[in-house]
């Protein structure tokens, strides 16, 4: 098992200092400097890094520095090596200032945000992990005749007399769970390295798995949702799997979502808990409100559903939402209020979004558009999205429209710098125009005779 710890302080005794920053996709980049190298100016004034790999290159045509976030330390051991991973802030060294499209910086600025509003003074976080589980990934077989885009998904490989788990695998017991080791090894890989858990267990689809974290503060959520895909991964490497939290890694089977709960929380207490519908407060309903309605104009989709793989996951018959609605239990619903909660535990949980999402820009924006709903005093059953299984408005179900949708409703966007929405609009629009135009087997079956 891999040895992960969260510390507190630097050790004196240590090999190597590895730096981590987030990259433009919310993925974890690295340098690891040798011990020999560190000094006193390594933690104060940062170290320069080539920025060309992180998704911001030409803001500054110059390179960046990552300012090590002391509060954010871990020590790995292998065999007999001692290493420091500590994630990083990131300085423009043209302005001497935090970079502001930095992710962890658009998710401080909203945690600050959030305070100067004097609505709240932190929104609570609870994020749910669905992934899958391959024994080898290979893209020969995506379009034959089940489109399986992944050869060898657990109990559907060459070699299995009897599927070992099979599509309604939903809490599967061992021993067709196959992965029940390897996901009791990463929830303790996880705990060690300070991640709160909720629960583990298997997901509904053919080698889909799901590690609920537990409640946390808004940046410490962001971190522990990237810190957590980095472990996952590397847990199951040693295992010889692959990872993917692809949002519709196979065609027609359940995909993976990474739903939100949630609540603002003023002086310790919920603001979300009150006496109107589904025991939720004017102001959790005004909240709720303005995550549909951002998300309707494509605008929250284009952070929490940033890729082309997305919008094959929001279609119908897989629990997955496709339009604009809130409702009590209902898993089609965007903005479902868990049934199981006593009255004091009250909270709503996007279902939307996918792990495809840079978490920290994902919270940020679903948070800043519930706060515009609180604004503007939105009634989302004025508007049409209580959920009584019809009629609500369908949302923008592809990359492209959604970007549209955020280049027009940006406003409530308030500590997103205009040139990450624009280099967001940008890289997502390249995505989409090249998955668009690429001719895809499925096609060849279409018209080839035609
Ligand atoms: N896998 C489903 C999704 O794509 C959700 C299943 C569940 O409710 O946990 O969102
Ligand atoms: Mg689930
Ligand atoms: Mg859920």
């Amino acid at each position: 098992m891999i040895e992960f710890y969260k510390i507190d302080k630097l050790l004196e005794d240590y090999d190597f200092l590895d730096i981590m920053v987030v990259d433009i996709h919310g993925k974890m980049k690295h340098v690891t400097l040798p011990k020999s190298y560190v000094s006193e100016k390594t933690f104060k004034e940062g170290i320069g890094f080539d920025a060309s790999n992180f998704g911001f290159a030409k803001v500054t045509d110059s390179d960046m520095v990552a300012i090590p976030d002391l509060l954010k330390m871990y020590l790995e051991i292998i065999e007999d090596r001692k290493i420091i991973h500590v994630l990083s802030d990131v300085i423009n060294p043209l302005t001497g200032e935090f970079f502001n499209q930095y992710p962890r910086s658009i998710t401080k600025e909203t945690l600050k945000y959030i305070k100067k509003s004097n609505v709240a003074d932190d929104a609570k976080m609870l994020v749910e992990l669905e992934f899958h589980v391959f024994e080898k990934v290979s893209y020969k077989t995506a379009f034959t005749e089940s489109y399986y885009f992944v050869e060898n998904a657990e109990g559907l490989g060459e070699g299995h007399d009897y599927p070992r788990a099979n599509a309604s695998s939903y809490h599967l017991n061992e021993p067709y769970d196959i992965h029940f080791e390897l996901r009791n090894n990463i929830v303790k890989v996880l705990e060690n390295a300070g991640i709160p858990v909720k629960y583990h267990h298997h997901e509904v689809g053919i080698a889909q798995h799901e590690i609920e974290l537990n409640f946390m503060s808004l940046v410490d959520a962001a971190d522990n949702v990237t810190l957590a895909k980095y472990l996952i991964r590397r847990v199951a490497s040693e295992y010889g799997l692959y990872v993917t939290f692809m949002p519709k890694p196979i065609f027609n089977m359940p995909g993976n979502g990474m739903h939100v709960h949630q609540y603002l929380e003023k002086e310790g207490k919920s603001l979300f808990v009150g006496n109107e519908i589904y025991n939720l407060s004017k102001l959790a309903l005004n909240y709720t409100a303005g995550i549909l309605k951002h998300s309707l104009s494509g605008a929250l989709l284009a952070w929490s559903n940033p890729s082309t793989n997305s919008y094959k996951r929001l279609v119908p018959g897989f629990e997955a939402p496709i339009s604009a609605s809130f409702s009590k239990g209902s898993r089609s619903a965007a903005i479902r209020i868990p049934g199981y909660l006593s009255k004091a535990d009250t909270r709503i949980e996007f279902r939307t979004g996918d792990a495809t999402a840079n978490v920290y820009f994902f919270l940020s924006a679903m948070i800043l558009a519930g706060l515009s709903g609180i604004e503007n005093n939105y009634d989302p059953i004025e508007m049409g999205f209580h959920s009584k299984g019809e009629n609500n408005k369908e949302f923008p179900l592809n990359l492209k429209d959604v970007i549209i949708g955020l280049k027009e409703d940006n406003k409530y966007l308030k500590t997103f710098p205009e040139s990450l929405i624009n280099k967001w609009v940008d890289t997502k629009l390249k995505e989409a125009n090249i998955i668009y135009s690429i001719p895809v087997p499925k096609e060849f079956e279409l018209y080839f005779e035609l």
